[in-house]
Formats: C-alpha cells, sequence, structure tokens
C-alpha cells in the first residue's frame, strides 16, 4: 500500500519521533501551524475515525494526554487543540490526531529545533 505515514513507521521515510510503543507512533509534523505541531497515529493502517478500532482509539487518546503533557513541559506551550480530520478534509489517509500547542508569544523554530528541544 502506497501510504505515507506506514512508511514513516517502518522507517522508510525519516521523521522526527517522540513516542513509540507497540500500538501507536508520535512525531512532528513537517509543516508545522506551531512549534511542537505533533500527530499521532496508530501502527496498524486505518483510514480514519469511522475504521479505528475502539480499542486502539482509547489507547492514542490516553498516550495523547501524557503526549502532550511532554510537549508542555518541553516546550512551555500556553494551550493547545487537538484535531482529527476525515473525508476530503483528511489529508493523508492513515488515521492521526493532530496535536497543536498554542502559545500567546512564539518564536518559531525549526521542527530540528523542536526536536532536540523536546529529546533532551
Ligand atoms: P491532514 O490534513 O490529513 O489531517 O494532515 C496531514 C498532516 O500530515 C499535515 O499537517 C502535513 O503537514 C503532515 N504530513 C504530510 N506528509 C508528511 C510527512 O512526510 N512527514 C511528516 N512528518 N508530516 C507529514
Ligand atoms: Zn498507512
Amino acid at each position: 500500500m502506497d501510504c505515507i505515514f506506514c512508511k514513516i513507521i517502518k522507517g522508510e521515510i525519516p521523521s522526527y519521533k517522540i513516542y513509540e510503543d507497540d500500538k501507536i507512533y508520535a512525531f512532528l509534523d513537517i509543516n508545522p501551524c506551531h512549534n511542537g505541531h505533533t500527530l499521532v497515529i496508530p501502527k496498524e493502517h486505518t483510514t480514519d475515525l469511522t475504521t479505528i478500532s475502539q480499542d486502539v482509539l482509547n489507547h492514542i487518546m490516553a498516550k495523547s494526554k501524557d503526549i502532550a503533557k511532554l510537549l508542555d513541559d518541553k516546550l512551555n506551550m500556553d494551550g493547545y487543540t487537538i484535531t482529527q480530520n476525515n473525508g476530503f478534509v483528511e489529508e493523508v489517509k492513515h488515521f492521526h490526531i493532530h496535536i497543536i500547542p498554542k502559545y500567546i508569544n512564539e518564536k518559531k523554530m525549526t521542527v530540528e529545533e523542536v526536536h532536540k528541544k523536546i529529546t533532551l
């Protein structure tokens, strides 16, 4: 299957990983809205909210809470938004949650700089 996110999970496309376990993978968005924009995806390919298993969805949401805490600890965000697109508004057809940090004052950093801050 020609899925960018499946290739990222397999390591065939490089990514800035911030969390991984047996069920999910979290990495920085290549084109971030704000510093620390993170995508959380299931390792098993599934298209969207209508197809993902309840078990994996619960796991993604539970871990998204931990990942948001990690982003807060490392980047001092002032708030954050979680979004998840389906249908024609979903650009990559592999389920993903966006965790988008928000800042009152933001100095934009490169994805590489943000990754260093998070993983230090
Ligand atoms: P969607 O509109 O499907 O909810 O969002 C897809 C997201 O995936 C976009 O924010 C886009 O920047 C991100 N994205 C697309 N291709 C890649 C990639 O190859 N690497 C990374 N890290 N993010 C990607
Ligand atoms: Zn996929």
